[in-house]
């Protein structure tokens, strides 16, 4: 009888475990490290996102690809052929960055980047941009910075359609052509219309129509025509020139910066400076009909200058995972991750880029500490 009833209380237990376990939702992540410091952070990155799956109760499966400029180097191409196919089969990508100072700088971008962010429609690239505690701008008084970069991702600047006719001779020139069309502009601006929406209720969107007089006046033009249908939002029009200063001078006059992909760059890049460091910021590729795995990323390259060391910030990777699993609609898992990064610049633990001498380990570490002992709401 006794062996009975152990045997019931052993069927039900498992019972309980297994039903428990087959409902846990599970998200698929192909992982692409890159090159340089992303061999270094984006594992450090993916600690921080097993550490929340546990706590969260959800499940996640990788696997990990090693496209990239090291590929290059061994294979001749920066992804297999079949890559594109294999990444769509996920929920979403977590990439590092690619390039090496040994592979030519124009590669990266063609034969990873671009392709990937073009292939699954990732139009929107969202790069936010925030204080962190703890964190002392070296180029803005701001106290307080908060506001979201939304960077045109597939056209404008960057289609890379052109050529150079005749460059060894004293005629030689060369052109690049940019390309917004109606649907590209329509979609960005809807997108940060919404965002707006959800935030500050202001969309401020940068152009150089008084000089690019064709492509940017018409970037202008759809921009105000969506506009008109957010009757609620605020919307300004700023010159690229006045933005950059803006950023550093008054950055809290923004809230939703809608801006092309050559644009969104450089001052994503600026974005990242006054924040404190390159290091500090993430970004996602976003395909927001979820038609195509997202990718997210930081908004630094592979540094190479510092990899090896265990010294690159893995914050602006850490971020990047956040934003992952904000669009994988895991959204406290998502603010739990970034309360832990403000709790860990917030107790000082900074890496050498932020005038500290923690390594990329310790501040992860610290992240995912905080991460663990963070009460959760029920
Ligand atoms: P890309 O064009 O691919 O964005 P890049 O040429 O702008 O790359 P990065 O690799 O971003 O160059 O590096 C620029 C500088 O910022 C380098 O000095 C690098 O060491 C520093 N840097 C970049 N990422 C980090 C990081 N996570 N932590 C500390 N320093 C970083």
């Amino acid at each position: 009888m006794p062996n009975l009833r152990g045997y019931l209380t052993f069927r039900l237990v498992y019972g309980f475990f297994y039903l428990l376990s087959s409902r846990m939702k599970t998200y698929r992540i192909a992982v692409v490290p890159g090159d340089g410091i992303g061999h270094e952070i984006v594992p450090l990155g993916m600690r921080v996102v097993e550490a929340a799956a546990q706590k969260f109760g959800f499940a996640i499966e990788t696997k990990s690809f090693g496209w990239g400029a090291g590929y290059y180097l061994q294979c001749g191409e920066f992804m297999a052929p079949t890559a594109l196919d294999e990444m769509k089969a996920y929920d979403a990508i977590y990439f590092g960055s690619v390039g090496l100072p040994a592979v030519d700088d124009t590669l990266p971008a063609k034969d990873y980047t671009f392709k990937v962010r073009t292939h699954f429609q990732q139009y929107v690239n969202y790069r936010p941009v925030r204080t962190y505690p703890g964190v002392t701008s070296p180029l803005t008084k701001s106290p307080h910075l908060d506001f979201v970069i939304i960077r045109e991702n597939t056209e404008g600047e960057f289609v890379q359609i052109g050529s150079q006719y005749l460059p060894d001779m004293p005629q030689g020139m060369g052109v690049d052509s940019s390309i917004f069309t109606r649907k590209g502009i329509e979609r960005i601006a809807h997108y940060a219309f919404k965002l707006a929406r959800k935030r500050r209720n202001k969309v401020t969107h940068i152009t150089k129509s008084n000089t690019l007089i064709h492509s940017l006046t018409y970037w202008d033009r759809v921009i105000k025509e969506v506009a008109a249908q957010y009757p609620d939002v605020t919307h300004e029009q700023m010159y690229i020139d006045n933005c950059a200063a803006t950023f550093v001078l008054r950055p809290e006059v923004f809230d939703v910066v809608l801006t092309t992909n050559l644009f969104g760059d450089i001052l994503s890049d600026l974005g990242g400076a006054i924040m404190g460091s390159l290091g500090l910021g993430g970004s996602g590729n976003i395909n927001p009909e979820k038609e195509f795995p997202s990718m997210f990323e930081p908004i630094h390259g592979s540094a190479p200058d510092i990899a090896g060391k265990s010294i690159a910030n893995p914050l602006g990777q850490i971020w990047s995972a956040a934003l992952m699993l904000e669009h994988l609609g895991e959204i406290e898992a998502a603010a739990a991750i970034i309360n832990g990064m403000d709790a860990t610049t917030a107790a000082g633990l900074l890496t050498r880029d932020l005038g500290g001498s923690s390594s990329s380990e310790d501040v992860t570490q610290a992240v995912i500490m905080s991460l663990v002992l963070q009460e959760v709401s029920t």
